[in-house]
C-alpha cells in the first residue's frame, strides 16, 4: 500500500515537473531570435537530464514525506488503537474512532470470554463435587437406610442441575454464533403467551403463585421457538422470585405498530443498583435463592439474545420488595 501510494505519487510529480521543464525550455529557446535553440548541443541534454535527476530526487523525498505522513499514524493506530499519543489529521480522526471502538469491543469479548470460561467451570464443578461425595457414601456403605436415600436424592438434584446448566451453556453458545438460523414466521405473540402460561401453571402452584395473561393478538415475524423460551425464561424468573400469594401478570399489545411484551410479578424485586447487571450470564443478586430455585443464572442472558435477534428493546422497572415489571417492545 504504502510502496504503491509512493510510486503513483513520484511518477505523476515527476512527469509533471519534467514536463514543465521541457517545455519552459523549448519555449525560450524557440521564442528567442538572437540565440535560437542549439538542439544539436550536448550541453542541452546534458542539462536537462541534470535538471530531471534533480526532480526524480526531490520528487522522490516529497512523496515519501507525504505518504510517511498519511501511513504513519495509520500503522500506529493498528498496533495499538488505545495510543493517543497518535497525531491524527483531520480525516483519519473518525477511522480512529471506528477503530478506537472495535477494538474496545474486541477486549471486552474477550475479557467476557474468559470470565465465562472461569465462571462455567467453577458452576459445572460446584454440581459434580457433590455428585462424587454423595456416590463414595453411598459406597461406603455409611449412614441408615434413610441417609443413603437423603445421598441419592442429592445425586438426583444436583444431575439435574448440571443437565440444566449444560443446556442452558449449549443455548446459549448456539445463540453465541454468528451463523444461527432464525426460523421468521408470521406468529402472534399472545397466543404463544398464553400457551407458555398454561405450560408454567403447575410451577406457579407449587410456589403458590397466580398466572394471568391477558392483551390483544400482536402479529409479528419471529422466531416461534426462541420466542417461547423468552416468555418461559421471563415467567419462571417471575414465579420463582415471588412470595407466596405472589400475582404474575403477562401481557401482549401493539402501539403503534410496536409489539410489547410485558410480565410483571409482585416479587421481592431487584435493587437498583444490579439492575443493569441480571442479563450478564451467571450475574445473581441473591445467589443462594437462585440456585436453591433451580437458577443456572443464563435465563436472562438467553432473554437479551433472543430480544436482539428479534430487535426488542428490553426495560427494566423493578423496586426492592415491591415487584419487577419486564417489557420488550419488538420494532
Ligand atoms: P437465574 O437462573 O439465577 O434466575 P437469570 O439470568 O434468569 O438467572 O436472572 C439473573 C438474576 O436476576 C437472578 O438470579 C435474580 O437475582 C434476578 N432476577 C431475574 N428476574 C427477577 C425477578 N422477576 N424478580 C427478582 N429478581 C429477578
Amino acid at each position: 500500500m504504502k510502496k504503491q501510494a509512493t510510486v503513483y505519487l513520484t511518477v505523476i510529480v515527476v512527469a509533471m515537473i519534467v514536463g514543465a521543464c521541457f517545455l519552459t525550455t523549448l519555449v525560450i529557446g524557440l521564442v528567442d531570435d538572437v540565440n535560437p535553440l542549439p538542439l544539436d548541443s550536448p550541453y542541452l541534454y546534458l542539462g536537462l537530464a541534470s535538471v530531471v535527476i534533480v526532480c526524480l530526487l526531490i520528487a522522490v523525498l516529497m512523496c515519501r514525506h507525504i505518504v510517511r505522513r498519511i501511513v504513519e499514524p495509520v500503522e500506529r493506530l493498528t498496533e495499538d488503537p488505545e495510543d493517543t499519543s497518535v497525531e491524527l489529521y483531520r480525516e483519519l480522526e473518525p477511522v480512529a474512532q471506528t477503530m478506537r471502538a472495535q477494538h474496545e469491543e474486541i477486549v471486552k469479548n474477550d475479557r467476557m470470554r474468559s470470565e465465562f470460561t472461569a465462571n462455567v467451570s467453577h458452576e459445572l464443578k460446584t454440581p459434580l463435587t457433590a455428585i462424587s461425595g454423595y456416590a463414595e457414601l453411598i459406597a461406603s456403605g455409611m449412614g441408615s437406610p434413610e441417609d443413603q436415600k437423603h445421598f441419592a436424592d442429592e445425586i438426583h438434584r444436583n444431575s439435574n442441575r448440571l443437565l440444566m446448566l449444560i443446556d442452558d451453556i449449549i443455548r446459549l453458545s448456539e445463540l453465541d454464533t454468528a451463523q444461527i438460523q432464525v426460523d421468521m414466521e408470521n406468529v402472534n405473540l399472545l397466543e404463544i403467551a398464553q400457551s407458555c402460561v398454561e405450560n408454567l401453571k403447575a410451577s406457579a402452584a407449587d410456589h403458590k403463585v397466580t398466572l394471568h395473561c391477558d392483551g390483544k393478538p400482536a402479529h409479528m415475524k419471529a422466531d416461534r421457538t426462541m420466542m417461547e423460551e423468552l416468555i418461559f425464561n421471563l415467567c419462571d424468573n417471575a414465579i420463582r422470585y415471588n412470595n407466596e400469594g405472589g400475582q404474575v401478570f403477562v401481557n401482549v399489545s401493539t402501539n403503534r405498530g410496536v409489539v410489547l411484551l410485558s410480565v410483571k410479578d409482585t416479587g421481592i424485586g431487584i435493587p437498583k443498583e444490579h439492575q443493569d447487571r441480571i442479563f450478564e450470564r451467571f450475574y445473581r443478586v441473591d445467589k443462594s435463592r437462585s440456585k436453591r430455585s433451580g437458577g443456572t443464572g443464563l435465563g436472562l442472558a438467553i432473554v437479551k439474545h433472543v430480544a436482539a435477534l428479534h430487535d426488542g428493546e428490553i426495560t427494566v422497572e423493578s423496586e426492592a420488595g415491591q415487584g419487577t415489571e419486564i417489557t420488550i417492545a419488538f420494532k
